[in-house]
């Protein structure tokens, strides 16, 4: 894989709406992780470096609660920017990847938080924004039905992982995942016929 040397890590503080930056060295994060705080001193995004993968909490400034997700090695340090979504709102609420990618990103989510707005720009992130919004929002309401998005596991917990042509629904129990492409009209349909969603778990099942 080809790694970067500098990753920039961005949320949405969801105590004083500010749009909270940082960068860190790859070496440094794989060392030791980081602990990445809004300048209010109200909320901090976490990320504990584990053998293969990191772990992060994350503060949403979209729904106000805490989200958590571990993201392997590749994703967390290749050259490819990633971001984590809200599984209340289906909306996107922290990255990480190249600094002007990460600042373009928090624009759009600051601009979106405050008025539901920003849809539609050239956005290199994704392969189709508009697919990919379309394709969360989607994921949002299948979220809402009771049972929507299950495990075979058992758990009902789960993360969001957006990458450009897809989101992964990670099993927050066992770890595994169920990928939704989320690059094409027929993605969208697709998954508009979908009552439910099962990530095939791990473990048991
Ligand atoms: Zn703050
Ligand atoms: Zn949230
Ligand atoms: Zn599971």
């Amino acid at each position: 894989m080809t790694t970067s040397q500098t990753r920039t890590i961005g949320y949405l503080c969801p105590a004083c709406r500010a749009k909270v930056i940082q960068p860190r060295a790859a070496f440094a994060l794989a060392a030791s992780g980081a602990a990445v705080s809004c300048a209010c001193g109200r909320s901090c995004l976490t990320i504990d470096a584990e053998e293969r993968r990191f772990r992060l909490a994350v503060p949403c400034g979209v729904c106000g609660g805490e989200h958590t997700a571990a993201l392997d090695t590749e994703r967390m340090l290749g050259d490819k920017g990633v971001g984590l979504a809200c599984p209340q709102t289906g909306q996107l609420c922290c990255f990480i990847g190249a600094d002007y990618e990460v600042e373009r990103e928090l624009e759009r989510l600051s601009l979106a938080a405050d008025k539901e707005a920003a849809r539609g720009e050239d956005d290199a992130l994704f392969t189709d924004s508009l697919i990919m919004h379309e394709v969360l929002s989607e994921l949002k309401e299948i979220a809402a039905r009771p049972h929507g998005v299950t495990c075979t596991c058992g758990s009902e917990r789960y993360t969001m992982e957006v990458r450009p042509a897809c989101v992964d629904l990670i099993c927050a129990d066992c770890g595994a995942r169920l990928r939704v492409d989320a690059a094409t009209d027929e993605d969208l349909d697709r998954l508009c016929c979908r009552w439910t969603l099962q990530i095939k778990g791990n473990q048991g099942g």
